[in-house]
C-alpha cells in the first residue's frame, strides 16, 4: 500500500491544477477509477463522484483536487507579468519560486518569479517583504507580443513550478501535497470499495475550488445529503521549531484528527466534530493499534465547514496527515502517516452499519 500511495501522490503532484483548473488531476483519478471498473460522474463545477452502494448511513468522503497559486492580471510591455494571488499564497515565500504557467498540455510556459539583484539590494530592503503587487515573473519572452504568442493572456492561471521529491527515511517533499494526498488516499479507498462485501453506502467526491473559496464541494454535499462527512486533508504538524506552541503533532507519529478548527477572518466558519464520529475513529485506532493524533487550534480551516450545515445538519470529522511548511512550493509529509490513515479510514467504515447511531441523546 505505501509504494502505491507513494506512486499515485508523486504523479499527482506532478499535475498542475489551480482552482478552477482541476481538469488535469480529475483526468488522472477519474483514469485510475475506470481502471478499478468504477463508474464517475463530473458535475458543472468539476466535481469528481464515484458511488458505491451499501447499507445503514450514507458517507461523504473526500479531498480536494485543486491547489493554489496565481492568476495573470497585467502583462507589461516588456513581457513581465503581474499576478493576482489565488488562494494563502504566502508573500515571504515567493522571490526565486520557479512557476508553470497553464497554457493548456504541452504548451505551458515555465518561469521564475523575480528576486531583485542581491548586489544592488539596499541594506533597508534586506528584511522587508515584499507585496505580490511588486512581484513580477519573467518567462524569458521579450515583449508582449512574445507573451500572447505563448498563449498567455490575462487570467492565465500558474502554479508553482510542480515537483515531488523523496527525502529522509519515507518522506516526501513538493508542491500541493495539500490536497494531492487526500487524493491519493482517495484512489486507495476506492480500491478497497470497489471490492467489499458490505458496508455503508459511500459517495467518494474529489472536489473543486477549496483554496478559492472553501464552498466547491457544496454542490455535491446539497446533491447527496449525507449523514456523515469525512474530509481529508493535511493536519498542521508542530514538531519544527517555529510550531512547537501550536500542538503536539508530530509527523510520522500517525494520523490525526481535527478537535476544533476555526477561521474568523472575513470566513467565521470552523468544524467542532460530531462526538460519534470522534468516537468512531478512537475505537478504530485503539482495536487497529494505529495511533491516533489530535489538533485543536484556530486559522485553518476546511471546505467541511461549509458541508456540515448542509440539510439537517451532517456528522463531520476533519481527518488529516500531518503536513510541515503549509502553502509553501515546498512542503513535506510522511508516507507511514498516508498508510495509517488509510488503513484507518477503511476500519471505520467497516463499523459503520444500519445500527450505527447519530444521535446526539441517548
Ligand atoms: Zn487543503
Amino acid at each position: 500500500m505505501k509504494e502505491r500511495l507513494k506512486k499515485d501522490l508523486m504523479k499527482l503532484m506532478n499535475l498542475p491544477g489551480l482552482s478552477g483548473y482541476e481538469d488535469r488531476v480529475r483526468k488522472y483519478l477519474k483514469k485510475e477509477l475506470e481502471l478499478l471498473k468504477v463508474q464517475t460522474q463530473t458535475d458543472r463545477l468539476g466535481n469528481l463522484e464515484a458511488n458505491f452502494p451499501g447499507k445503514g448511513p450514507s458517507v461523504m468522503l473526500f479531498a480536494h483536487m485543486d491547489q493554489l497559486g496565481f492568476i495573470v492580471r497585467k502583462i507589461e510591455k516588456d513581457g513581465f507579468l503581474l499576478v493576482e494571488r489565488l488562494g494563502g499564497v504566502p508573500e515571504k515565500a515567493l522571490p526565486s519560486q520557479a512557476v508553470l504557467v497553464l497554457v493548456a498540455e504541452g504548451k505551458d510556459v515555465k518561469g521564475v518569479i523575480a528576486n531583485k539583484n542581491h548586489h544592488a539590494t539596499e541594506q533597508n530592503e534586506k528584511y522587508q517583504v515584499l507585496s505580490y503587487k511588486k512581484l513580477y515573473i519573467d518567462v524569458g519572452l521579450e515583449n508582449s507580443e512574445e507573451v500572447e504568442k505563448a498563449g498567455i493572456r490575462v487570467g492565465t492561471p500558474i502554479v508553482f513550478y510542480p515537483k515531488s521529491f523523496e527525502i529522509g527515511r519515507d518522506r516526501i517533499a513538493g508542491t500541493s501535497i495539500d490536497d494531492r494526498a487526500g487524493c491519493a488516499i482517495g484512489l486507495e479507498i476506492a480500491r478497497y470499495l470497489s471490492t467489499r462485501v458490505k458496508g455503508p453506502p459511500v459517495h467518494l467526491v474529489f472536489t473543486v475550488q477549496e483554496e478559492y473559496n472553501l464552498r466547491g464541494a457544496l454542490p455535491m454535499a446539497q446533491k447527496l445529503l449525507p449523514d456523515i462527512a469525512i474530509q481529508l486533508d493535511l493536519i498542521m504538524a508542530t514538531d519544527t521549531p517555529d510550531m512547537k506552541d501550536y500542538g503536539n503533532v508530530n509527523l510520522g507519529d500517525g494520523p490525526a484528527m481535527s478537535m476544533f478548527s476555526f477561521h474568523g477572518r472575513g470566513t467565521l466558519n470552523g468544524v467542532i466534530p460530531h462526538p460519534k464520529m470522534v468516537s468512531l475513529f478512537e475505537r478504530t485506532s485503539k482495536e487497529l493499534r494505529i495511533p491516533l493524533q489530535r489538533s485543536a487550534h484556530t486559522g485553518a480551516l476546511t471546505d467541511l465547514s461549509y458541508v456540515q450545515l448542509v440539510g439537517e445538519g451532517v456528522a463531520s470529522i476533519d481527518l488529516g496527515f500531518p503536513m510541515r511548511y503549509s502553502h509553501s512550493s515546498l512542503e513535506v509529509c510522511d508516507l507511514n502517516d498516508l498508510v495509517g490513515l488509510t488503513e484507518l479510514l477503511i476500519g471505520a467504515l467497516k463499523k459503520i452499519d444500519s445500527n450505527f447511531s447519530l444521535e446526539r441523546d441517548g
